[in-house]
């Protein structure tokens, strides 16, 4: 399946959506999205933990200890 947001062939796991944009999107660009604070669903299980560990990745890269 391609990926509607980079246009690869990889499994698209995941899904972007507002209320201008519904795309079916690979795991790289899922994660751009949640950086982008889009919000992602996941449409399997599988994405679903993938999701959960992005989301504690990001809150670690994200600490609020700017110095
Ligand atoms: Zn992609």
């Amino acid at each position: 399946m391609k990926c509607r947001r980079c246009l690869r062939e990889r499994e698209c796991n995941f899904r972007v959506r507002t209320d201008e944009i519904n795309l079916t999107v690979c795991a790289p660009c899922a994660v751009e999205a949640r950086r982008l604070e889009l919000p992602v669903e996941a449409l399997s299980e599988k994405a679903d933990s993938l999701l959960a560990m992005i989301a504690a990745s990001r809150t670690l890269k994200n600490h609020p200890e700017s110095r």
